[in-house]
């Protein structure tokens, strides 16, 4: 049982149990919503947190009352070690999850089988090859597919995210919703959200009542889900179908109501809020070896209700200032 000053609650009595980790600001897929055209500035490799380091901060959070923690990046599995991280992590007791896309997923599956892990989100914005070397800018297509058949003969618990940019993969959100039909997998829509550098207009996004509509069009009948405690989608069900669909609406229709979020860089500093452009160091006080539980606890405390206090709109004066999504890890 956690003490309840010893909870990561912030000012708006929101208790934060659930945290991402980036694993590291390199990938192997250069996404053109997420990585800038001119690349970032990759961390240097002393700044980066060590495994054992990643371990020890998990612990810390985990003793502050986190029991979810994603994997995430720049691409979590081209992390050297992986495969000791996650086996390492998974004895901490908390529910792992992973975001990946998929390339060297086929590496790790019977891992996460043997240690629990079955939530994999794994990024496929189209089922068009050329489409995804476009949006890419790599071929690995045929092995992304091939490995999301195997996850889910494996019985994973998939979900797909979809960043949908018009005249881009809009044309595909029925073909995707096709796939539920008979396939035990979530669809997960998200907004084109803006980041440093990533180019953000939202008239190249699609929203949230537009992607319902053309999916009532071809479908008919959607069933609209009980959404889980603390989630940050929406979630439907075409009738009829063995999966179902969610849409991330963060730009048309924000959920921050109810966050239980923190993330932690590759470099191990701290982010309230996906949009955040403050950042709290949490290697500097690990490496010295210092008290971390109030240095997290307070860190919570200057988090904004709701997108890093762009409640109204997405402000470019602030956007620009945060991360690259790359180097946060969504
Ligand atoms: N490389 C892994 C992957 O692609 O799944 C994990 C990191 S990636 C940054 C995490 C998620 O952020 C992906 O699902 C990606 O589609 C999403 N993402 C990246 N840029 C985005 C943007 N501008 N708007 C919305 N989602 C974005
Ligand atoms: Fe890499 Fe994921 Fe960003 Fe694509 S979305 S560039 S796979 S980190
Ligand atoms: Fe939480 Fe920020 Fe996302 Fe809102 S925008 S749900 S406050 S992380």
């Amino acid at each position: 049982m956690i003490e309840e000053n010893k909870k990561i609650v912030d000012n708006f009595g929101r208790a934060h149990t659930y945290l991402r980790i980036s694993l590291t600001d390199r990938c192997n897929l250069r996404c053109f919503y997420c990585m800038p055209e001119e690349g970032i500035e990759l961390i240097e490799k002393p700044n980066i947190m060590s495994l054992e380091e990643i371990i020890a901060l998990a612990g810390k959070f985990r003793d502050l009352g986190v029991d979810t923690i994603r994997l995430t990046g720049g691409e979590p599995l081209v992390r050297k070690n992986f495969g000791y991280l996650v086996e390492e992590l998974a004895k901490l007791g908390v529910t792992l999850k992973i975001t990946t896309n998929g390339i060297m997923l086929d590496k790790y599956l019977d891992l996460f089988q043997k240690i629990g892990l079955r939530k994999i989100n794994l990024s496929l914005d189209t089922l068009d090859k050329a489409k995804s070397v476009f949006i890419t800018k790599r071929d690995y297509f045929e092995r992304i597919m091939k490995n999301l058949e195997k996850a889910l003969e494996m019985d994973m618990e998939v979900k797909l995210n979809i960043v949908l940019i018009k005249g881009v993969n809009d044309n595909e959100i029925n073909d995707f919703i096709e796939l539920t039909k008979h396939k035990n997998l979530t669809i997960k829509f998200i907004e084109f959200m803006p980041f440093k550098g990533n180019k953000w207009d939202w008239s190249k996004g699609v929203g949230k009542q537009e992607i319902l509509d053309l999916i009532s069009k071809r479908f008919g009948n959607i069933d609209e889900l009980k959404n889980p405690p603390h989630s940050t989608s929406s979630n439907f069900k075409v009738d009829g179908h063995v999966g179902s669909f969610a849409i991330v609406s963060t730009i048309t229709s924000p959920f921050c109501d109810e966050c239980n979020r923190i993330r932690v860089t590759a470099d191990g500093k701290m982010l309230n809020c996906l949009f955040a452009n403050s950042e709290t160091d949490l290697l500097t006080p690990l490496r010295n070896g210092e008290q971390m539980d109030d240095i997290i606890i307070n860190a919570i405390k200057t988090k904004k209700y709701s997108r890093d206090g762009m409640d109204v709109k997405m402000d470019a004066d602030h956007y620009e200032k945060n991360r690259s999504m790359i180097s946060i890890g969504g």
